[in-house]
């Protein structure tokens, strides 16, 4: 069988601990992805520009961990899974809710972490060839508005700043105005079908996403069932 060559994966590895750091880099070389470690926050954010993904631990020396994602988020779109201490589950929500696009927890294995890389990238491919084909695609509803090319939201005229995950998240509502859309299934198709995390996370992002659209009226929760897109006068 003839082997297509392909352009390695590029993966930023944000962490301090060399014990961490230098056997995962060696692994991660192994499985063919290519790797390049930064001991600090500074040295991440400096290094990130051309990264497909980063792995960043939240206890970095120099910067809160949680500060170098929220600075790494504003800058790009890269994908970012946190590799974080057992216990700070309060962290791992928050992060979650900032757009990291998942976590693992210390100690993890090495394949539970290449099967988290895989599903990481093929949700953010799946985005990308969905942007494209939502490409021109504006939904003009009674109060909002959402431009699927620019990833825009407006209530009443007004822009509103949404996270990654709450914008894919109403974006999955408003593909079928009006109806429920199940918890399972936008937990599969926002988040993976393989999602291992607390499926409190759609509920946190469903409560900030109704708070920064400033009417909770415009998701309504149809109780252990899913959530509807509504926006009537
Ligand atoms: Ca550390």
């Amino acid at each position: 069988m003839a082997v297509v060559p392909e352009a390695p994966i590029a993966i930023l590895l944000i962490e301090d601990d060399d014990s961490i750091a230098t056997p995962l880099a060696e692994g991660l070389t192994r499985a063919h992805f290519s790797v390049t470690v930064a001991r600090s926050g500074t040295e991440g954010l400096a290094g990130a520009p051309g990264a497909d993904l980063v792995l960043l631990d939240l206890g970095l020396p120099d910067v809160d961990g949680a500060d170098v994602c929220r600075l790494l988020l504003a800058r790009s779109d890269t994908p970012i899974i946190v590799l974080t201490a057992r216990g700070d589950e309060r962290d791992r929500v928050r992060l979650l809710e900032m757009g990291a696009d998942d976590y693992v927890v210390k100690p993890f294995g090495f394949r539970e972490l290449v099967a988290r890389i895989g599903a990481v990238l093929r949700r953010s491919n799946a985005a990308l060839v969905g942007a494209t084909e939502s490409d021109r695609k504006v939904q003009e509803f009674t109060r909002l508005r959402i431009d699927h090319r620019s990833r825009r939201v407006d209530v009443e005229g007004r822009e509103i700043a949404l996270s990654r995950k709450e914008f894919d998240l109403l974006a999955r509502l408003a593909e079928t105005p009006g109806a429920v859309v199940r918890r399972e299934r936008i937990l599969e198709e926002v988040w993976d079908e393989h999602w291992w995390g607390s499926t409190k996370t759609l509920d946190v992002h469903i409560a900030s996403l109704r708070k920064k659209l400033g009417d909770a009226a415009f998701i309504a929760t149809i109780r252990g069932v899913g959530y509807r897109l509504d926006d009537h006068e």
